[in-house]
């Protein structure tokens, strides 16, 4: 019996007394409800041209586009575009929307392209070494394929084809809707299941596929695409004069923007990460080496006075809209990248005078991203309402692996080798990273009993993940809206055992 079949028959046999809702809940597994959710390709008969790394599930056939403008004009003239780029940043935004799915070069489960992709629910395949960029046409091995060719790809494969696939594409029974209403009701009190969003459009996204707030909404990514200029001013500001304007600029986007996002949320919480722009893909001529080590995240907030204080007078400014609008929004603010209490300090202490503004309470918090504020994480939980766990990054300084480029290049070949089982960016690795968690989330209750656990990286949608996270204390995860669903699931298993 295939997926769909399964889950409605099983659906049926509750209503018909035939199975209780908790047999039915473990009777569905998370593969079951994956071949639903996500289109999957069924090859060709040459087989692929090259196989990178599965960075976002479902399969798509379209032209291939190099560009953010081939992209659009293809979508405008009917077409499907496959957007194809060494790597991708901020500016490619608009094109990677109107793609029907993602290819580069570089990058890997926690790159720009991948985490986008899975956001936004776009097949997407990265980390293609074989793959090289040119200005009009790419290149897999020793073949040349021109823009405007037909390429396809599956996400889950992680498979590049040149030419049209055999597609069978996501269909879910109706039935599913009452299943996950389910496991909504066996979950009760249990793990919570909140999504990334960023935009209304995701916001609603979540709250149609369940989710019980946002556990992460990247403030960086509401300057994408047209937004650029807004953030790089803020970056590039010569003077005190020029920063100030350029702030208060951002300042009345954000609040928009925010509005925006809370507006679908039905009074659900948000989690507002304030701003942690990896400064190589957000400026033109970025010249730092070090990028996802460097000036990001409380460092830049540091180092630009005001930043966080402008963005959380627009949060502010967006709860009272709200509020005048007749709705009680729900909000937090948490802090990226924190490694020393006192960077923790100093930023509760700048937006401190703007939260007592505020007309409803916002819980503050930090993530721990860094092995450091793991280690510390009893200081750190004194002074916060919450944490939560980027294990993107904790992933990536935990193992000194690189998010952006290590997989493609190490990664494969460990797992070919068996020194690593599978990538720790897609399934968390319990004794090394998942340790540094667990011994971070004890000291952080001992500290503060009261303190609530979360997790926002790529690994809260992830079953294997999920699991072990639930068992370890966690309050909630968030992941991307299309994988919500899985997560519900999940979540409902463990708090029958
Ligand atoms: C993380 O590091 O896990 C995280 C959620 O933050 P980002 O992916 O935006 O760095
Ligand atoms: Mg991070």
């Amino acid at each position: 019996m295939n997926a769909y079949d399964k889950i409605a028959s099983v659906v049926q046999q509750v209503t018909t007394g035939k199975k209780t809702t908790q047999e039915a809940i473990d009777a569905i597994s998370t593969k079951d409800l994956t071949e639903c959710l996500f289109s999957s390709s069924q090859g060709d008969t040459s087989g692929p041209l090259a196989t990178g790394i599965a960075a976002s599930p479902g399969a798509a056939t379209g032209k291939l586009c190099l560009s953010v403008d081939n992209v659009l004009d293809t979508v405008d003239a009917g077409g499907a575009a496959i957007m194809v780029a060494m790597e991708t940043g901020p500016a490619d935004e608009p094109g990677m929307r109107w793609s029907a799915g993602i290819v580069t070069a570089h990058g890997g489960l926690a790159s720009h392209a991948a985490i986008y992709s899975r956001g936004l629910g776009l097949p997407a395949v990265c980390g293609v070494n074989d793959l090289t960029v040119q200005e009009s046409s790419i290149t897999v091995g020793s073949i040349v394929i021109n823009e405007g060719d037909i390429i396809s790809i599956d996400g889950a494969t992680g498979e590049l084809f040149k030419g049209t696939i055999d597609i069978s594409e996501a269909e879910t029974p109706e039935e599913l809707d009452t299943l996950l209403l389910w496991c909504d009701e066996a979950r009760k009190g249990c793990l919570g299941v909140r999504a990334n969003a960023d935009t209304s459009e995701e916001a609603a996204e979540a709250i149609r596929s369940g989710a019980d707030g946002i556990g992460l909404c990247r403030t960086e990514h509401m300057f994408l695409g047209d937004r650029l200029p807004a953030i790089r001013k803020v970056l590039t500001a010569e003077d005190e004069k020029s920063q100030r304007t350029a702030l208060i600029e951002l300042r009345d986007i954000q609040k928009q923007d925010f509005v925006n996002v809370l507006e679908p949320m039905e009074g659900k919480p948000v989690t507002v990460r304030l701003l942690d722009a990896p400064l190589h893909e957000f400026l033109e001529d970025n010249e730092e080496q070090n990028p996802m080590l460097g000036l990001r995240g409380v460092r830049l907030a540091l180092a630009i006075e005001g930043l966080y204080r402008t963005q959380t007078q627009a949060l502010i400014a967006a709860v009272e809209q709200r509020i005048e609008d007749g709705q009680i929004p729900a909000v937090e603010i948490m802090v990226p990248l924190i490694a020393i209490e006192k960077e923790l300090e100093a930023i509760l202490e700048a937006i401190a005078e703007e939260i007592q503004k505020s007309p409803i309470p916002i819980p503050l918090g930090t993530m721990i991203e860094t092995p450091r504020a793991a280690l510390i994480a009893g200081e750190l939980a004194q002074h916060v309402d919450f944490i939560s766990f980027g294990t993107n990054d904790l992933t990536q300084m935990t193992f000194g692996f690189s998010r952006d480029d290590v997989e493609a290049t190490v990664i494969n070949e460990y797992i070919k080798k068996e020194i690593l089982e599978e990538s720790p960016f897609s399934t968390l690795d319990q004794i090394g990273v998942g340790e540094l968690i667990k011994a971070a989330i004890e000291k952080s209750k001992e500290a503060n009993p009261t303190i609530k656990i979360g997790i926002c990286g790529e690994h809260g949608g992830d079953p294997k993940s999920i699991r072990f996270l639930s068992d370890i204390g966690v309050d909630y995860v968030s992941c991307s809206p299309p994988r919500l669903p899985i997560a519900r699931l999940v979540s409902a298993q463990q708090s029958i055992l």
